[in-house]
């Protein structure tokens, strides 16, 4: 029996978690859930997506616009296993009190506080603390691939302290009013940003201290790591090794052509990923630097794809549907997510 998933919230992370959950074979989309009956709604509807509206106010707007929807939200929960919840932050509390009265399960998305579920998820460093919950937070995107690779590097080598500057993208490509356009904006001026604390949420014993300033780009995210290693052997032969046979980090180099987050993006398109998706982190194999222990690199996120796969494991864990490993695999194949290129 497929697990029947409900997805409340049709933006950027709301329609790309339900094309994933639709390519999965243990797992269906029974509704998505939409404020407006825009141009997202009618590929909703095109995909075969039941559409449900916010509230009762919603259900008339969309039959004004002759847009075909079943109900408001809590039809939705009623025919549902699971919620994934990709409302923007803090809409969060009040829709886990209604998947509560349902005793429905939920995930919440990076937007929303640790506190609201008590638990945050990344599947390669804590998918076992996920089975059988009934609430769990997926991480943002910098902190998703935060913990992606400082737990790979952790057990290959301890990481004894990691020091990490973020380039954040102004805006996500249709966040027409957001900006800057002209300037670098310190993210926050007070440090350390928010991103070092949120990877404690996963990885609670990792010294990490975050800085951040948002620039006028909409592709990507790029962090400059530097990582001081408790091995004092490693070298950068060896962290390639690791990074290489780690899932969903995916290693690329300025010979090949890749020398910006834009060349990241077009590679993107090249390899036929729907939207120009990027699940993996992008970690530039010739910024691999180590000097007295110390490991330097720059990597690559792209905010609107990363935390795709997590929510997918997240659902697996959930109903303990398969073992960490299985899941990640299962989820990797579904979405044609690499280990080399091409
Ligand atoms: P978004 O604004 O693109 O999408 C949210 C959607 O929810 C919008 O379509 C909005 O109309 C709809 N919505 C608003 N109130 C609603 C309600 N009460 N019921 C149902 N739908 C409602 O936002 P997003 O970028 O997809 O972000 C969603 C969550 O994912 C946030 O917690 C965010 O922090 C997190 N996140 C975003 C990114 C990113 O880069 N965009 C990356 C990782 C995590």
């Amino acid at each position: 029996m497929k697990v029947k998933v409900a997805v409340n919230g049709y933006g950027v992370i709301g329609r790309r978690v339900a094309d994933a959950v639709a390519k999965q074979d243990d797992m269906e989309v029974v509704g998505v859930c939409k404020v407006s009956p825009d141009y997202k709604a009618l590929f909703a509807l095109k995909k075969g997506f039941k559409l449900f509206a916010a509230d009762e106010k919603g259900v008339e707007k969309f039959r004004k616009m002759g847009v075909n929807v079943s109900g408001t939200v809590a039809d939705m929960v009623k025919e549902a296993d699971i919620i994934v919840d990709a409302t923007p932050g803090d809409i969060g509390p009040q829709n886990k009190e209604m998947y509560a009265k349902a005793s429905k399960k939920a995930i919440f998305q990076g937007g929303e506080e640790h506190e609201l579920t008590g638990f945050s998820f990344v599947a390669q460093c804590n998918y076992n603390q996920a089975l059988g919950r009934q609430f769990v937070r997926v991480v943002s995107c910098n902190t998703t691939a935060l913990c992606r690779v400082l737990n790979a590097l952790d057990l290959a080598f301890g990481v004894e302290k990691a020091r990490v500057v973020i380039a954040r993208r102004a805006a996500d490509p249709d966040e027409i009013g957001r900006g800057p356009i002209d300037a670098v904006v310190l993210d926050p001026v007070t440090l350390p940003s928010h991103h070092g604390p949120d990877v404690k949420t996963v990885l609670p014993h990792l010294n990490i201290t975050t800085m951040a300033v948002k620039v006028p780009t909409t592709h990507m995210h790029l962090h400059s790591l530097i990582v001081k290693l408790k091995d004092k052997t490693a070298t950068v032969e060896k962290v390639s090794e690791v990074l290489r046979r780690t899932p969903r980090i995916l290693l690329v180099s300025s010979k090949l052509g890749v020398k910006s987050t834009a060349h990241v993006y077009d590679l993107g398109r090249e390899i036929g990923r729907e939207r120009s998706d990027i699940f993996e982190n992008i970690i530039w194999e010739d910024s691999l630097t180590v000097e007295d222990s110390e490991l330097y690199f720059f990597m690559g996120v792209h905010q609107e794809a990363i935390v795709i796969p997590e929510n997918i494991d997240a659902i697996r864990a959930m109903f303990e549907l398969a073992s960490s490993e299985k899941s990640i695999q299962k989820t990797d194949a579904s979405l044609g997510i690499k280990s080399s290129i091409p």
